[in-house]
């Protein structure tokens, strides 16, 4: 199995929920299968019970798991028909490792956040990932992991750690991961600022995982001198440095993401080396 990760910098909302699903779109574009999980990390075992006022609507899946609305975009994007596990929450893995603690499992060791609760995290990934949601049999060959919420976040700590180790164990040949942030634009000189990115990439790194692609947020299109100053400073190369600038209609992103080829970019990450079916590559550009 080969993870993309798609984490979030800067400030929430940026739109992690469409770049990871458009990420979906294009690999599933270049013949493979996906699937998705959505870690949302807040205590709420899921979305059912909060407003969507707060958090927009919320999705109710074949199996009558209720859960984030980004799940409804996955299964939009990517005709897939995911199951109420393929949403984890802190709630969720906390009352796994609590209902087991009660059960005695632990046999009497100290029940802690490492490594209880991030292997709990890291098994329940792996056992969903393989869990067939496009109506083919046998596991997907990516399974695209939306993490919510902004990295530096206490809730997400749990959640970046076990990250961490599973980006360790399943190698480097297997994780991809793709940093979405802001570029502001502040002032009457109207300059794309970069800051905000470094600092989040940094902070990301700190944590002890690497960005491999940045996809930033802008209002307007990057300008060069942006790209290569985040380049320079968030030691991603350029070619890897995505721009997901404002569209009038979210069905306008994979496209975006299309003709910055970052297909091929993720693809070499994962060390896949596919054959681009020529429609993927020869649709007229936007
Ligand atoms: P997150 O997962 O980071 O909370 P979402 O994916 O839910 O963010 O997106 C937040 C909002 O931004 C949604 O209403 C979405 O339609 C919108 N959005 C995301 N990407 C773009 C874009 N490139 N252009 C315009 N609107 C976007």
């Amino acid at each position: 199995m080969k993870y993309v990760l798609v984490t979030g910098g800067v400030v929430s909302g940026l739109g992690k929920g469409v770049t990871a699903s458009s990420i979906g779109v294009v690999l599933k574009a270049c013949g493979l299968r996906v699937t998705s999980i959505k870690i949302d990390p807040y205590l709420n075992t899921d979305a059912g019970t909060m407003s969507p006022f707060e958090h927009g609507e919320v999705f109710v899946l074949d199996d009558g798991g209720e859960v984030d609305l980004d799940l409804g975009n996955y299964e939009r994007f990517l005709d897939l028909t995911l199951t109420r596990d393929n949403n984890i929450t802190t709630g969720k893995i906390y009352q796994s490792v609590l209902e087991k603690e009660r059960r005695g499992d632990y046999l009497g060791k100290t029940v802690q956040v490492v490594p209880h609760i991030t292997d709990a995290i890291k098994n329940w990934i792996e056992a969903v990932a393989v869990i067939p949601v496009d109506g083919k049999e046998g596991p997907a060959d990516v399974c695209v992991i939306e993490l919510g919420g902004t990295v530096g976040d206490i809730e997400s700590m749990p959640f970046i750690e076990a990250l961490r180790q599973l980006s360790f164990s399943v190698g480097q040949d297997n994780f991809c991961l793709v940093h979405v942030s802001l570029i502001p634009v502040l002032g009457v000189v109207g300059e794309q600022k970069t800051k905000p990115t470094q600092h989040s990439v940094r902070e990301l790194r700190a944590l002890g995982l690497t960005p491999h692609l940045l996809a930033c947020r802008s209002a307007q299109p990057l300008l060069g001198s942006t790209k290569e100053k985040l380049s320079q400073f968030c030691h991603v190369p350029a070619g890897n440095i995505l721009n997901i600038h404002d569209v009038p209609n979210i069905w306008h992103v994979p496209l975006l993401l299309r003709n910055q080829n970052a297909h091929h970019s993720i693809l070499k990450q994962l060390n896949l080396d596919l054959a681009i079916p020529p429609a993927l590559e020869d649709w007229t550009r936007m």
